[in-house]
């Protein structure tokens, strides 16, 4: 892995939509269990995870003037229809992409994808997508995951799917991987999480644990959604105040405005 880091200035215009999940944001679009994101502002245009159902994914994308031709690259954070099922339906639109999965993929979907056309990379180790952002590499035991890292000049954002491997592992793993590219920064703050944190049927208990630790890590700015649960994204509101962001489909984050 590259460890030549140049900021680029454009990092900064990174924008994070949320066109699928669980949670409603807009009026407008349909929700539905699963989750996708679209990450612009670098130098390639990103979709994280497909959502559930491909005609609902496209649909939603249309509303939110998101063009599929537009899309470099798909990572797929883990094997579960939520995040994968909406992927046949979007590579119809557009072949032209790179679909980065974790190696632990059944070799029958890998087959399929390749038929469709579009190029595959299978992710064990953390690997960098294009400048500035990063895989984490595939993490956890019984259903492997991979989460995206984006740096920013004010810090990291990491995107989860569903944070199976547990959402501190993921948010350390990614904090390790980037200090160890650039020992130099310890300032590799963490601006933002988003994404699924897996906590629907977790304790207040374990919650607030895991709170006190993302506020150790130093935690700027918090986007629970999909899988993380009512509870949860009460409890991280009440600890994180106007720094939690609610997030639903629809939801436009822009880097610049996180402070
Ligand atoms: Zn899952
Ligand atoms: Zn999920």
């Amino acid at each position: 892995m590259s460890t030549e880091f140049t900021l680029t200035p454009g990092a900064n215009n990174l924008t994070i939509t949320v066109i699928y999940d669980n949670n409603r944001n807009s009026e407008e679009l349909e929700i539905a269990w699963g989750f996708s994101a679209l990450i612009t502002g670098n130098k390639k245009t990103i979709l994280f995870d497909t959502g559930g159902d491909g005609s609902l994914l496209l649909s939603n994308m249309k509303k939110l003037a998101i063009e599929p031709n537009d899309i470099d690259a798909v990572v797929l954070s883990h094997i579960h229809a939520d995040h994968t099922g909406g992927l046949a339906d979007f590579l119809q639109k557009n072949l032209n992409v790179t679909v980065f999965m974790p190696e632990s993929f059944p070799k029958k979907l890998k087959e399929n994808i390749q038929q469709y056309g579009a190029k595959t990379v299978e992710v064990k180790e953390s690997l960098m997508i294009c400048e500035n952002v990063y895989s984490t590499g595939q993490l956890g035991r019984l259903i492997k995951e991979q989460s995206l890292i984006i740096r920013t000049k004010a810090g990291l954002i990491i995107i989860t799917g569903c944070a199976h491997p547990g959402i501190v592992k993921m948010l350390t793993a990614a904090k390790d991987l980037m200090k160890s590219l650039d020992p130099a920064r310890d300032g590799n703050d963490v601006l933002l999480v988003m994404g699924g944190f897996h906590l629907e049927w977790a304790t207040k208990g374990k919650i607030e644990k895991i709170i006190s630790s993302f506020k150790q890590t130093g935690v700027r700015y918090i986007a629970p959604c999909h899988c993380a649960g009512e509870k949860a994204r009460s409890l991280f509101e009440k600890h994180f105040g106007k720094n939690y962001i609610n997030i639903g489909a629809g939801k436009e984050i822009a880097a610049a405005n996180l402070q």
